[in-house]
């Protein structure tokens, strides 16, 4: 957590709920945290419907006050990011461990809370329900039970503010420079024309000044969403009845597989998003609301599928006879298999990783023929890549890997002909004057 800095965002950091440091929350993670924080005086546990497989929906209340606000996560089952965040939200107000939030907040606001919108999918780790619909799209349908049950919370409760909060794959890059967009703000459209009304210029406004607090802590990695209007989504859905809504995506952060830089950042826009509703009058005035307004814009966009895990510049194949730059891939955030995304050339696309392979040749290298069991180390495997072999054919249950590292095993689209293809497997060696240097193994380069 090097982004740490402020006491404020240290102690939110320390004071956190334990146990939810993972890449997926799954019902069994969160359901006796729930079931704590709800036993406290401060916190009022509601079942606002049920998932289509019967899981309930639980609803978490603070505050009484007159301004209403709604916040759910986890809409798409494999996106937890905001669920560990809100849980340290409900957490941190009701032990009182908050010192940023104007100390009225419960008189001022009723903040009700929807931990976990899609179990079902969260369970198994999928985007969509257990009847296989993406819940933001069934806005207008209604078929899911999920998005019935928000919808029906959002006509009851008639919200003053929404927080509609995902997570977005580790492509997304924050403006120009190549850095990873951890989150990302939007304060969608409710039509084609991409109306700003007053509502929708409040969340703009809002998420301006939160950009500027959260700026310290994270000033390459803050982008602003697209605004393409969706129909059938529920951000769109709800800013189109006048609520004041703010989609947070979760993204990215070095050597953070977790997420726990987003997740920490949540909490701590979150909470002061909470102070600015106790005191709206403070920055909606014209002129303040009118400069955050500009502001707004000039948050730097978020920019898809630029980004790439690996990114191998000016390689040289076929004899020498061209040079290209190739970007590499994970199928998906939870995958440890990689593909080549992508061919060409790549000077506009950034790499987490970068290698510059100017004066390197590409070898796809060899197949070894599985026909008896075959135990790897790090020293017989290494051994292996330097003898020229780059992956392997045949029964992989003959393979007995005691290495760190990953074997291919029968890549689909093998070949031979001296130069890669998109959707394989990144598999072969780099080399230089002949000598084998490199060894691509998944997403990794291995030096031989
Ligand atoms: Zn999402």
């Amino acid at each position: 957590m090097d982004i740490l800095f402020s006491t404020e965002l240290q102690s939110l950091y320390e004071n956190r709920v334990t146990n939810l440091d993972k890449q997926q929350l799954i019902p069994e993670d969160i359901i006796a945290i729930v079931d704590e924080l709800s036993s406290r005086d401060m916190v009022n546990k509601t079942v606002i419907g049920h998932s289509f497989s019967g899981q309930a929906l639980n609803c978490l209340t603070l505050g009484f006050g007159p301004k209403t606000v709604v916040m759910w996560t986890q809409m798409h089952g494999d996106e937890s990011t905001a669920t560990a965040a809100v849980l340290d939200v409900i957490h941190l107000l009701s032990a009182e461990l908050v010192t940023s939030i104007n100390a009225d907040w419960q008189s001022l606001l009723t903040i009700h809370i929807i931990p976990m919108l899609n179990p079902d999918g969260a369970q198994v780790g999928t985007r969509e329900n257990a009847q296989g619909i993406d819940i933001n799209r069934d806005a207008m349908a209604l078929q899911t039970p999920e998005g019935r049950a928000l919808d029906t919370l959002v006509t009851k409760t008639q919200p003053h503010f929404a927080f509609n909060l995902h997570d977005q794959h580790d492509y997304y890059r924050c403006g120009t420079d190549g850095k990873s967009s951890t989150l990302a703000f939007l304060a969608p459209a409710f039509n084609s024309k991409k109306t700003i009304d007053p509502a929708r210029q409040k969340a703009m406004a809002l998420i301006a000044e939160l950009q500027l607090q959260a700026k310290p802590f994270l000033p390459d990695n803050i982008a602003r969403y697209d605004d393409e209007y969706s129909a059938r989504s529920f951000g769109d859905k709800i800013a189109e009845r006048g609520i004041s809504t703010i989609l947070i995506e979760s993204g990215h952060y070095p050597n953070d597989p977790n997420r726990q830089v987003a997740r920490s950042m949540n909490v701590f826009t979150l909470l002061h998003a909470l102070d600015m509703l106790c005191d709206e009058a403070s920055w909606t005035d014209d002129k303040t609301i009118k400069e955050l307004e500009e502001r707004y814009w000039q948050i730097p966009e978020n920019r898809e599928y630029q980004l790439c895990d690996l990114l191998i510049k000016n390689l040289g194949f076929a004899n020498n006879s061209f040079t290209t730059d190739i970007a590499v891939r994970k199928y998906d955030r939870f995958e440890k298999s990689f593909f080549v995304a992508d061919i060409g050339d790549l000077h506009e696309h950034y790499g987490l990783e970068t290698i510059e392979a100017s004066g390197y040749l590409y070898d796809p290298g060899r197949s070894y023929l599985l026909s008896e069991e075959i135990c790897l180390t790090n020293e017989s495997y290494i051994s292996l890549l330097k003898s020229g072999f780059s992956h392997f054919v045949g029964d992989p249950l003959l393979i007995d890997n005691h290495s760190d590292y990953t074997v291919i095993e029968n890549p689909k689209y093998w070949h031979d002909d001296l130069k890669m293809m998109k959707g394989v497997i990144p598999a072969g060696f780099l080399c230089k004057h002949g000598e084998r240097k490199f060894a691509f193994i998944m997403g990794e380069l291995v030096a031989l």
